[in-house]
């Protein structure tokens, strides 16, 4: 199973941020490009990942949109 990682860190978690409210985020792992989120989330709650959503680092500063992850 591949998991993706930072560019920068190495670090395999990541966080995307609700497009509503810049202070929630959902941290997620990506598992052979499927992404997988930490918390329990309803399906409606999870928020839309695409190619061109801005994803960041848990760990360091590294920000990118997720289609650079793969
Ligand atoms: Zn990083």
């Amino acid at each position: 199973m591949a998991r993706s990682k930072c560019p920068v860190c190495g670090s395999e978690k990541f966080h995307v941020k609700n497009p509503d409210d810049q202070y929630d985020i959902y941290e997620f792992e990506c598992r052979d490009g499927e992404v997988c989120f930490e918390e329990d989330l309803a399906d409606e709650e999870c928020p839309q990942i695409d190619e061109n959503t801005e994803t960041f680092c848990n760990t360091c500063a590294w920000h990118d949109k997720f289609d650079k992850l793969k």
